[in-house]
């Protein structure tokens, strides 16, 4: 396929092209992303392409999800690199809007979602997902797709804006893609650049125990127990420990005792300087 991508910047260019698409009868799935793509993110978009005709990625770096002393200035950018990998792909469009396009002088409005966003990561970073509502509402009604992408890897910001399309009639449906990992189970990010050698070979460790507990509460062991000890586990493998739950798979509400719905164990740790997420679902009992 061609090295080259046709690449948008404002509203007014993304919603001629999306506009042109959809008077041609051709449903159209938009993939947002901060860039830095690795094959998680081209796991979406390849999902895109099978559900619609046209694919479109927004590449947006959105300070209004970080906080004062979070990575939004070092946070690995490359776009040259990001369009190539998408025009590989036969992605049709990029959307990489500016910072002042996105948010012009006197911009005050924010969008925020109760319920599923608190706890968990809304805890640990109290405005995280006001921001990530703002942006994707922003996005949504910017390209105004049939379908928008999101992966699993970040399964609460998926929650979250299930429930802000619902809650606010947002014209879309949106679709998770699930989790891509390393061989040894490391789920990709652009935030792993961060990692050290040594590092790096720990990560792996914060999969393993997130699945040894799902493991274990899949076969009936108590909630309470099975986290303490991957709490343990986590520590003693050299992460700081932001959080390990178990919650239901939908509504994100705590479960204890015994399994007995569909449930994910959720985790965050800080290795280092970076902090890493991810999340495991419970087998079901057979
Ligand atoms: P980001 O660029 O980190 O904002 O991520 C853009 C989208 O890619 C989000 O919907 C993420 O959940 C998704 N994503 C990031 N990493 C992965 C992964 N390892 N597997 C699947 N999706 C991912």
């Amino acid at each position: 396929m061609s090295g080259r991508i046709s690449t948008v910047k404002t509203v007014g260019q993304l919603r001629k092209r999306v506009g042109g698409w959809r008077a041609a009868g051709e449903t159209v799935a938009l993939v947002p992303t901060m860039g830095a793509l690795h094959e998680g993110h081209l796991s979406l978009v390849r999902l895109a392409k099978r559900r619609a005709a046209r694919a479109a990625v927004s590449i947006f770096v959105n300070p209004t999800q970080f906080a004062p002393n979070e990575d939004f200035a070092a946070y690995p950018r490359d776009t040259a690199r990001d369009r190539k990998l998408l025009a590989a792909l036969g992605t049709d469009l990029v959307f990489a809007p500016s910072g002042d396009h996105m948010y012009p002088d006197g911009f005050s409005t924010q969008v925020e979602v109760g319920d599923v966003s608190e706890g968990l990561c809304g805890a640990s970073r109290p405005h995280h997902f006001g921001g990530v509502a703002t942006v994707v509402t922003k996005l949504l009604l910017q390209c105004l797709p049939d379908i928008a992408i999101f992966g699993e890897k970040d399964y609460q910001q998926l929650m979250v804006i299930k429930r802000m399309v619902r809650d606010l009639d947002i014209p879309v449906k949106v679709i998770g893609g699930p989790i891509v990992r390393e061989a040894d189970g490391l789920a990709l990010s652009s935030r792993n650049a961060y990692l050290s050698a040594a590092e790096r070979a720990t990560a792996p460790r914060f999969q393993q125990t997130l699945a040894e507990c799902a493991k274990r509460l899949s076969v009936g062991e108590d909630s309470k127990a099975a986290l303490r000890r991957g709490r343990a586990a986590l520590r003693r493998a050299g992460f700081a420990l932001d959080y390990l739950e178990l919650r239901n798979a939908q509504t994100l509400a705590p479960i204890s005792g015994k399994v007995s719905e569909p449930a994910r164990v959720f985790g965050a740790v800080i290795l280092g300087r970076t902090r890493l997420i991810d999340n495991v679902a419970v087998p079901r009992r057979r």
